[in-house]
């Protein structure tokens, strides 16, 4: 495991050093960019010493039953949990108090979940509404032509905030196509997010994977989800990660 954690910290270093050029040559300032390490199927030993020895602050799971399994183990002090994955109405109630953000916020029935757990927990539940601008059928997100109406919709839901926008993207084959896609969100980010000025600051868009994130990062993203890159190939259906 010495040498995992060894490829972990090397890993590390190299995303860091990737994310600060691509925010560098567009202009951006690296420090508004925040590393989310994708951790599905990674052991909580291995995420924490990522905590510990190399300063990672925020993490992001997307299976319920696998957070829920992990969560005495993280290293709570150290570590943010986001929740990323697809999440089903019934199980918002396992992680409502577990984690500091949803990504994936894509229906009415959910957000009404969210709101009516919130409440009962006495506070409001940070949010990102998912945008599957792909139209790919078996993943999560609303068409970004919905956006407006759907944001419109969930407005009197006081238990949730909502901070912005992710999206995963469809798998590109060149750059090029994963500019467009990220320019696409960016744009529409822009355009709903002017008309709530008062929520600049705390905005977040989240998009930009292992094999996506410089060119995420040069369309504005603020939250990148990295998992290979940090920890490498790994069989999702296996119990332990491969190095
Ligand atoms: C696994 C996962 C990632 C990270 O993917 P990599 O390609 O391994 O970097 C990002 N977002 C979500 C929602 C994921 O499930």
């Amino acid at each position: 495991m010495e040498e995992y954690e060894e490829s972990i910290r090397k890993n590390l270093d190299g995303v860091r050093a990737r994310m600060k050029a691509a925010a560098v040559a567009s202009g951006r300032d690296p420090a508004q960019i925040l590393l989310l390490a994708a951790t599905k199927t990674v052991p909580v030993e291995q995420i924490n010493f990522a905590a510990r020895e190399c300063g990672l602050t925020d993490i992001g799971e997307n299976k319920v039953q696998e957070l829920l399994a992990k969560y005495d183990g993280y290293d709570k002090e150290r570590l943010r949990i986001h929740f990323i994955g697809r999440l089903q109405r019934n199980k918002v109630k396992y992680i409502i108090d577990k984690v500091c953000l949803i990504h994936s916020l894509d229906s009415f029935e959910l957000a009404a979940e969210i709101d009516r757990q919130a409440k009962k927990h006495g506070i409001v539940m940070d949010t990102l509404v998912e945008i599957n601008a792909g139209k790919e059928k078996n993943k999560g997100g609303i068409p970004i032509e919905e956006l407006p109406a759907f944001l419109e919709k969930i407005r009197p839901f006081d238990g949730i905030r909502v901070k912005g926008l992710m999206t995963v993207a469809p798998n590109c084959e060149t750059p090029e196509e994963y500019l467009r896609y990220f320019q696409e969100i960016y744009e529409k980010f822009l355009d709903i997010w002017k008309e709530k000025p008062h929520n600049r600051e705390g905005y977040s868009l989240s998009m930009g994977m292992s094999d996506s994130f410089e060119q995420a990062i040069a369309c504005g993203s603020s939250l990148i989800r990295v998992g290979s890159a940090i920890f490498g190939r790994r069989d999702y259906g296996a119990a332990a990660p491969r190095t």
